[in-house]
């Protein structure tokens, strides 16, 4: 069986998302094009040349696959519902610890009205506790999506564009977890984390076991970037927002503030981040501008999502619930069609609006990118 080495080398790749990441740029056509859509409405957002369609929080459906080869890697409920409640504070600005964040960047603290709940209905409609449970012959993953298939030992996805899906299962390499960007194909879309590093009861184990790896994994899913670019020190790449600072490289371990790269002096690093590599109890914070990503993907790509929400948190007539009720959790919409086709037609008309302005931009600036 593959053991995680205690001596890991210098530049550790905790999460395997760029990995997966360039693997899709070179493999798929499709990908490559989709990504340069996602990347022109993301500026869009952060230059503030369009502001978030959607209003309000949205509740994600969340299957969770235990794949398991040994009973200890077949965590408990306990500790799954552990690492839900880590991802409603840290996408809520309302995790105990963000009282940690520098004085600096206190102002930049984003509340993204993300929430997310087990799913309680089943792609046939069936009651569920959003949980599946599935025995492997594989002692360990890589970042290659076996675990997404029950073909290569794994769990099969539930559909993508209504569940987001969490594989667990023990990762080799010293691998913490991956996530797909938006824009890559169904089949493999969703994160995996690592069975140690998911929830904070359990089997989870420190400095891994704040439930943060999923609160990093999901941010890519959700559209960002690792804080520092990855570009391995240079300098010269940075993750497309403008209110984190530019960065050299991933930190770990627990960094003492301010730790100054790239001449980002005096505040330095914004390793408090969650998309920075640092241990769980010394990340606090999504950003402001990271928001606006999550915005621009939540109207783009990931719609669905708040389609279904919509349609859900919709009020039957017999049923209508009071003012500040608590969000309905965990249902893709069943009867959303009228509000779907709305909003689709709304957000394609948006789009290709969009892309005729890129493109007349393009053309104005002569660039050929
Ligand atoms: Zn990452």
């Amino acid at each position: 069986m593959t053991e995680t080495s205690p001596f890991p080398p210098p530049r550790r790749d905790l999460c395997g998302a760029m990995q997966v990441h360039r693997r899709l740029l070179n493999e798929s056509m499709t990908y490559r094009a989709q990504r340069q859509r996602i990347e022109n409405r993301a500026l869009m957002y952060e230059t503030g040349r369009r502001s978030a369609a959607r209003r309000g929080v949205v509740t994600f459906p969340v299957v969770v696959h235990v794949v398991y080869n040994d009973a200890g890697q077949n965590i408990d409920g306990a500790q799954i519902a552990s690492q839900i409640d880590v991802l409603n504070r840290d996408y809520r600005a309302a995790n105990p610890d963000v009282s940690k964040v520098p004085d600096v960047w206190r102002s930049l603290v984003v509340d993204n009205e993300c929430q997310f709940a087990l799913a309680t209905t089943d792609p046939l409609g069936k009651p569920t506790d959003g949980i599946v449970r599935v025995k492997t012959d594989q002692t360990s993953f890589d970042a290659n999506d076996g675990v997404k298939a029950a073909a290569t030992g794994g769990s099969d996805p539930w559909p993508t564009d209504q569940y987001l899906n969490i594989w667990v299962c023990r990762l080799g390499g010293g691998l913490l977890g991956y996530a797909q960007f938006p824009g890559g194909p169904p089949q493999t879309d969703g994160v995996v984390i690592l069975d140690t590093a998911f929830g904070t009861t359990g089997t989870a184990a420190p400095p891994y076991d704040g439930g943060r790896t999923a609160t990093h994994e999901i941010g890519h899913w959700l559209d960002l970037f690792h804080i520092w670019g990855d570009d391995d020190g240079a300098c010269t790449n940075d993750d497309r927002v403008a209110d984190t600072p530019n960065q050299a490289d991933s930190n770990t371990g627990k960094p003492k503030f301010p730790h100054v790269t790239c001449d980002n002096g005096p505040n330095g690093d914004m390793f408090v981040n969650y998309m920075d590599y640092v241990d769980d109890d010394t990340m606090f914070m999504f950003t402001k501008g990271q928001g606006e990503r999550i915005n621009a993907c939540l109207d783009g790509p990931r719609a669905s999502f708040v389609v279904a929400h919509q349609a859900a948190a919709t009020p039957a007539p017999a049923a209508a619930s009071a003012p500040g009720a608590k969000e309905p959790a965990g249902v893709p919409g069943q009867n959303g069609d009228v509000e779907k086709l709305l909003y689709d037609s709304e957000r394609l008309t948006r789009e290709v609006l969009t892309d005729i302005q890129n493109m007349l931009g393009l053309v104005g600036h002569g660039s050929g990118s």
